[in-house]
């Protein structure tokens, strides 16, 4: 890769995102531990049953929590989830409306709900605490409604496997410092993975203080630079100053 370089006050240093693996690893040490001097430090812990992650990570792209919440909710209204795959697709539709893109969202859930169905006989997922993580992430992707972030979310909250999910505050603050060259929130979450220890608390603490980040201070557009713990090793800071420009298209899905 082409070392670009930035002539700063200090001298030329090279763009955090041209630098050897083994110096972003380090740049991504430093901001765990900046990150958690910020926020505090994360206990791992499962903030709902695994097929409720499963089922809110798809109603919650482009959509605000509440709006994923009051979808959810108004979901399980139709009944248990045999009853659900039942209904047709259009009363899903209308139950996840408060979730964006309801027409796409309810063929998906029922299509993932009947492949669970169909391939374990139910909607028990504890068996995805057993099997080789790559095994787990791939059975997870098949499914037709799934894709990397929401099975990482899953294996990593429910499971305490050792994955790293890449929403779109995490993939921001990582393409700004520089961690990773940019690259879609697909390609990240192997890129960064290849930086970060395979330690699920780890894992689990960098997320949640990277999304807590990204939605504080390293926001989509005039992020608060000023005010922000990484901004002395940050490539859009060193190049832009304190008008770092808004990150690319809005927050897609994951
Ligand atoms: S310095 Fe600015 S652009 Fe860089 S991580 Fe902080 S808020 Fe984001």
């Amino acid at each position: 890769m082409t070392e670009r370089l930035l002539d700063l006050p200090g001298g030329e240093r090279p763009l955090n995102s041209t630098r050897p693996e083994a110096e972003r690893a380090e740049l991504v040490r430093w901001m765990f531990d900046r990150l958690r001097a910020e926020y505090g430090e994360k206990a791992i812990y499962a903030r709902r049953e695994p097929m409720h992650e499963l089922i809110s990570t798809i109603l919650s792209q482009r959509t605000t929590h509440a709006d994923e919440e009051a979808a959810y909710q108004e979901l399980l209204t139709l009944g248990d989830w045999d009853a659900i795959t039942r209904a047709p697709t259009e009363a899903v539709a209308h139950a996840i409306r408060r979730s964006n893109y309801p027409e796409s969202k309810a063929p998906r859930i029922q299509a993932t709900l009947r492949a669970i169905r169909e391939q374990r006989g139910g909607y028990d997922l504890d068996f995805l605490a057993e099997i080789p993580v790559q095994e787990a992430m791939k059975w997870l992707t098949d499914l037709p409604g799934v894709g990397l972030k929401t099975a990482s979310l899953v294996l990593l909250f429910n499971f305490a496997r050792p994955v790293f999910p890449v929403d779109t505050h995490v993939h921001r603050v990582n393409t700004r410092v520089g961690t990773i060259p940019r690259m879609g929130e697909q390609a990240a979450h192997r890129a960064l993975l290849k930086l970060l220890p395979p330690d699920p608390p780890y894992l689990y603490e960098f997320h949640v203080n990277l999304l807590r980040h990204g939605q504080r201070v390293c926001i989509w557009t005039r992020p608060k630079c000023p005010a922000c713990v990484l901004r002395e090793r940050c490539d859009a800071h060193a190049i832009y100053g304190n008008n770092v420009p808004s990150f690319g298209d809005k927050p897609g899905k994951g």
